[in-house]
């Protein structure tokens, strides 16, 4: 059995580690190549969702590398308990539900601002009788001027789609058709763009020309509710 380049392309991650798994069973030589076929069968995620407002924290494994993609409340006991402390945590925006855990680790923060209350909305929400107290944290990479980051083996694309919170980003690791999208694209939906800083017609055209551009077998794995694909965004009513 042969696998073709471009069929592997094609295909979503759980079929790409069956198609993997199935090769490394016959024992056939991998395509595209090996890196690749490397990262895939490495790859695992699983999502912790906690807080107030039902926060998605997103653990990623590849290898060696340990990522945490936000910091939602509890998530810290949550790895805690599987034994696990991540490498780097990625900010994708700092709403008070997407950072409320994040002072207690020690690893990294990378985002695209530094830490500032008035992305961080706590006194906006203890406005809406929301019992929100964020700690400080130090972001120590400042990724506003990056285009890209390498942490470990994984190669992260960092695209920035404000229109929900100035300092959005969404992670895309192109080899494992993946992107940690945050409040920006949701299943059937989009971020709410009525908050300080907030723009829908920012919103709305940074997702048609940056997240639906991506290949269409992309997962794309948001801030709340479950992962969806650019192909099924096609038909998002808001878009
Ligand atoms: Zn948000």
């Amino acid at each position: 059995m042969k696998v073709n380049a471009n069929a592997w392309e094609n295909l979503s991650i759980p079929q790409a580690l069956r198609a993997a798994a199935i090769c490394a069973r016959a024992n056939l030589a991998l395509l595209p190549s090996p890196s690749l076929n490397e990262l895939v069968s490495d790859f695992s995620l699983s999502t912790y969702t906690g807080g107030l407002v039902a926060t998605n924290g997103h653990f990623l494994t590849c290898g060696e590398t340990r990522l945490l993609i936000d910091a939602p409340d509890g998530v810290f006991d949550w790895l805690a308990a599987k034994g696990e402390t991540p490498d780097a945590i990625l900010l994708t925006h700092q709403h008070f539900d997407h950072v409320e855990d994040a002072h207690r680790f020690d690893c990294p923060i990378h985002a695209f601002s530094p830490m500032d209350r008035d992305l961080i909305l706590d006194a906006r929400a203890r406005e809406w009788g929301l019992p929100v107290k964020v700690e400080d944290f130090k972001v120590g990479k400042i990724l506003k001027e990056e285009p890209t980051l390498t942490i470990g083996q994984l190669e992260l694309q960092l695209i920035h789609v404000p229109g929900h919170s100035p300092d959005s980003l969404v992670y895309h690791l192109p080899a494992l058709a993946t992107a940690f999208a945050g409040d920006t694209l949701f299943c059937g939906g989009v971020g709410r763009t009525d908050l300080p800083g907030g723009s829908h017609e920012t919103l709305i055209s940074g997702i048609r020309e940056k997240l639906l551009t991506l290949p269409p077998q992309t997962t794309f794995y948001p801030g709340h509710g479950p992962s969806t694909t650019a192909a099924d965004e096609q038909e998002n009513p808001f878009l």
